[in-house]
């Protein structure tokens, strides 16, 4: 088995060291990694300029890139002649719960590889310091398993979220939908040296809508997150409710 990991924390984060040695118990460990911090560049491919790839160690690179650039340079580059079986994107410091999916450079480097067609899954933890890898690499290693074993459908990816526990102290992986945070809303607005404003999105986490079956549950109650996410996002259900009605519109 080969095994892509990749991120968006940047290649030297602690959780990318985890993830590779926790995968490398399942096959063979390829890292493509951005070269410092990328978290919330989404799902973003650079065009307008040269990508770098700087290999610092055998099977091991770092990219100048987004860490969708690393999967888009691994899968169809580095790794040309030797698909992966899988692609893990984490161990990410920090959850992607809720609508964070779509902010999340972690969660879509694994949407990239899905689109490109290699099953893959994002895993994280949550927390804000002192990041606790072992429960999530527990986790993954079995849900790795899983997928290599069985696979995942064609336009499906799997996002995964640990609470910051060892694996004993975890209740276990639950089964779950996205769930729905409740975003800050505030910039914080400061003056620089010379007497210009700046702003700061601030980012804080006021909570979360307690959505039973959710991700966000799930993790407050000590359980592994596991969702099934697909590239399909069509609201078929809305869809069908469009269709009743008229948008053709009067000329
Ligand atoms: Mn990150």
């Amino acid at each position: 088995m080969l095994i892509l990991v990749t991120n968006d924390d940047g290649v030297d984060a602690a959780g990318l060291s985890a993830a590779a040695e926790a995968m490398a118990a399942l096959g063979e460990v390829f890292v493509v990694a951005p070269d410092g911090n990328r978290s919330a560049n989404s799902h973003a491919l650079t065009l307008e300029r040269p990508l770098r790839a700087t290999e610092l160690k055998p099977n091991w690179f770092s990219c100048d890139g987004t860490p969708a650039d690393c999967v888009h340079l691994a899968l169809n580059g580095l790794l040309r002649d030797r698909r992966p079986d899988l692609v893990l994107s984490g161990f990410n410091q920090g959850g992607n719960l809720g609508q964070d999916i779509t902010y999340s450079g972690t969660v879509m480097a694994a949407f990239e590889a899905t689109l490109i067609g290699v099953p893959a899954l994002a895993a994280s933890v949550d927390a804000r310091g002192d990041f606790e890898f072992s429960g999530v690499a527990w986790a993954a290693t079995v849900v790795a398993r899983e997928v290599l074993a069985h696979g995942l459908p064609r336009a499906t990816l799997l996002n995964m979220n640990a609470p910051s526990l060892p694996p004993a102290r975890l209740k276990g992986i639950r089964l779950t939908t996205q769930g729905q945070r409740v975003y800050g809303d505030e910039i914080q607005e400061r003056v620089d040296p010379r007497g210009k404003k700046y702003y700061w999105i601030a980012g804080q986490e006021l909570g979360f809508e307690p959505i039973a079956g959710s991700d966000m549950v799930a993790v407050r109650e000590g359980y592994v997150s596991l969702t099934p996410l697909s590239c399909d996002m069509t609201d078929h259900k809305f869809l069908r409710e469009m269709a009743g009605r008229s948008w053709t519109g009067t000329t």
